[in-house]
């Protein structure tokens, strides 16, 4: 039997090593199942190893350099240095300049479901069906109106150690309600206010310190607010145990009731028409009740971000259907919302809050899987969750590693107990695919992009550069903010991603350019590389730099074309980038020491861009995983040495008997065929 159709389940910084644990100690029967029908091998990412560059290559079997979609922003000839295009927006696909293998699958008859997949949007297809994605923490900004909250009676924690977006609200006696509930107690209100903005709080929170550097502090939206519903809250024992039990009204009458929530229980999905005079739409969130004292002082519910409920899909009016078969689209729920990312061991509350928003997605994607399966029909899929990734960057991984400066034994186990739940979330989303979409002639195939390795020092190149006078910054007289002086800058770093990219501020090509081609080029760039090999770590007098080259020298790994800077460095795992350019804020500064270095320590974290795709550091590597099974694929077959991502698509389309996408650059595995 020939495969003819395909269902590709990717999960964004799977990591081989974990992945292999908890497959050995049973936590994931369902992979286990599939790789003893199939093939399981390592894979390489792409530089930069992040999550746009390689879920494209995933899906095109073409480099960066060929696709053009070199990171979560990228540079077009011809724009400033400083600024980036969005790759995660809803104009990515305009931005890729390879075909998708979505685009080739179509080509040959048949039809796709793109779901939750970074780089989607706008569509590229006619026949197929797209659903949410576009970026990896989040739907895209269009399609959610305002942000998560967390209504407490206790007075809000600071901005800095806050989880999540709180609002403080108070409790009284109940008073003009009609037909109340039962209750053993005096009924107690209160109200979530209607004269808090949602855009005001998301962008005062949401610029970092080093774009408010870079780019000057964004004015707070002086614009109205566009939903700022009121509701009332009544509080009552039920049980005469103490309250136990929340009604969320729509105003003060229990017929009105959108919830009845006992502690740890979620609403349903509540919609709203939000009219204003510029906009018109519905919206969905829920609520969940965090917390409830028996002694009525004290209070916690939580209401999701507003969805928009259309806008999300392709064809357009296939949201409306979704919403009403299957529920809304909440994009980046299994990343907490997107805005914020509480996986904390010493915050289990909210760790449990994490878990059920990743449970709801993942049932969410499969049942929008089935149902499209079922009425119209999908020959292939491609689905992605933010599972890993978020544990990786998070909590980082020298929290199980024993010869980890800071091991505490109790922390290994919490954080052991965080990364197989994970783990075992991806198993049962692979489990319930399987189940409800397998068919006889299907591919299965389970995927990642990337992991990430631990990280206990950040450097700061800008920093050097700066240092070295090849760049130079300027305080702006009337904003106070530091700003890049471009006519005394000769090498340059775009903060944000990715930050292994070094640009040469060339006459002629940019904006502001201002070394000459030829000799003074050549000058930079050795200069630059020079530096980085002499940057040394004060404590352990090693180099932090694992390879750094030129552009030129870069094209083994897929480092070509207008969008690939003149210089591609990558730090030795345990190093990352730190945003830098200096002066930096007065608590990121360095000590004198660390200065000459511009090195300072930063451990409890992980990344993944800025390493070579074979860095390794702490039992964690930086390779993906790739497993495959179905008509034309060996059984059992365990791949000693990785592939390479960019291999994906080309082999995909051979075992499925059509023209690999256009600009494939890939193998073909024939080794895994049988
Ligand atoms: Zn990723």
């Amino acid at each position: 039997m020939k495969a003819k159709k395909f269902m590709i389940l990717g999960f964004d910084g799977a990591m081989p090593e974990h992945f292999n644990r908890f497959l050995h100690e049973g936590h994931m029967p369902n992979i286990a199942r599939l790789i003893k029908k199939g093939t399981y091998s390592r894979a390489l990412p792409a530089p930069p190893v992040d999550s746009p560059t390689n879920w494209v290559t995933i899906v095109t079997g073409a480099w960066p350099g060929t696709h053009g979609i070199t990171s979560f922003t990228i540079h077009l000839p011809g724009d400033p240095l400083d600024v980036g295009r969005s790759t995660v927006g809803l104009d990515s696909t305009k931005l890729c300049k390879a075909e998708f293998l979505w685009d080739a699958a179509e080509k040959a008859g048949k039809k796709c479901l793109v779901m939750n997949y970074l780089c989607s949007w706008p569509p590229t297809f006619k026949n197929g069906m797209l659903v949410g994605g576009p970026s990896p923490s989040g739907c895209a900004p269009e399609w959610n109106k305002g942000v998560p909250v967390n209504f407490i009676t206790e007075s809000p924690s600071s901005k800095e150690t806050q989880d999540i977006f709180e609002f403080q609200i108070s409790l009284k006696k109940a008073e003009g309600w009609e037909n109340l509930p039962k209750s053993f107690s005096q009924p107690l209100e209160s109200k979530i206010p209607s004269n808090f903005t949602s855009s005001k709080l998301a962008s005062d929170v949401w610029q970092s310190e080093w774009e408010q550097l870079h780019y000057g502090k964004t004015e707070e939206e002086k614009s109205d607010p566009i939903w700022d519903p009121t509701y009332h809250l009544l509080i009552i024992d039920s049980k005469n145990e103490g309250y136990d039990k929340v009604y969320v009204c729509r105003e003060k009458n229990i017929a009105t009731s959108i919830a009845n929530l006992r502690v740890k229980e979620w609403s349903d999905w509540t919609y709203d028409k939000v009219v204003s005079d510029s906009q018109r739409f519905k919206v969905g969130f829920k609520f969940r009740l965090n917390e409830l004292s028996p002694k009525g002082d004290k209070i916690e519910i939580f209401r999701t971000i507003p969805y928009k409920t259309d806008g999300w899909t392709y064809p357009p009016n296939l949201a409306q259907e979704i919403v009403e078969n299957v529920g809304i689209y909440a994009g980046g729920f299994e990343t907490y919302m997107g805005y914020r990312h509480p996986i904390r061991v010493e915050k289990p509350k909210l760790l449990d809050i994490y878990f059920e928003c990743t449970s709801h997605q993942l049932n969410y994607f499969v049942n929008v899987a089935r149902y499209l399966k079922k009425k119209y029909s999908w020959d292939g899929l491609f689905s992605l969750l933010h599972l890993q990734d978020e544990i990786g960057h998070q909590i980082g991984f020298d929290g199980i590693n024993p010869s980890a400066p800071g091991y505490d034994p109790k922390i290994e186990k919490a954080h052991w107990g965080i990364i197989r739940k994970m783990y075992e979330h991806m198993d049962e989303q692979v489990g319930k695919m399987v189940k409800e979409c397998w068919s006889e002639d299907m591919l299965t195939i389970v995927i990642s992009d990337h992991a990430a390795v631990p990280i206990r020092k950040s450097i700061s190149v800008n920093g050097v550069l700066q240092l070295a006078r090849l760049l130079t910054i300027k305080t702006d007289k009337e904003t106070g903010y530091s700003k890049i002086d471009w006519s005394r800058t000769k090498a340059y770093i775009r903060p944000g991603f990715p930050m292994e990219y070094i640009w040469v501020n060339l006459k002629g090509r940019d904006p502001q350019g201002i070394v000459d081609p030829g000799q003074d080029y050549d000058d930079v760039i050795d200069q630059t590389l020079s530096l980085l090999y002499g940057l040394k770590d004060p404590e352990t007098g090693r180099c932090p730099i694992a390879l750094a080259l030129r552009k030129e020298d870069a094209k083994m790994l897929g480092h070509w074309g207008e969008r690939a800077s003149d210089m591609l460095y990558f730090y030795k795992p345990g190093y990352t980038g730190d945003p830098g350019p200096v002066p930096l804020p007065e608590k990121m500064r360095y000590t004198d020491e660390e200065k000459k270095m511009m090195i300072s320590s930063r451990p409890g974290r992980g990344n993944h861009s800025g390493f070579l795709p074979t860095a390794k550091l702490g039992g964690c590597s930086n390779e993906a995983i790739f497993v495959i099974s179905g008509p034309g694929v060996k059984k059992g077959y365990l791949r000693t040495e990785p592939i390479w991502l960019v291999d994906v698509a080309p082999t995909l389309a051979y075992l499925l008997d059509f023209p690999a996408p256009a600009q494939s650059e890939g193998h073909v595995l024939y080794d895994i065929m049988c």
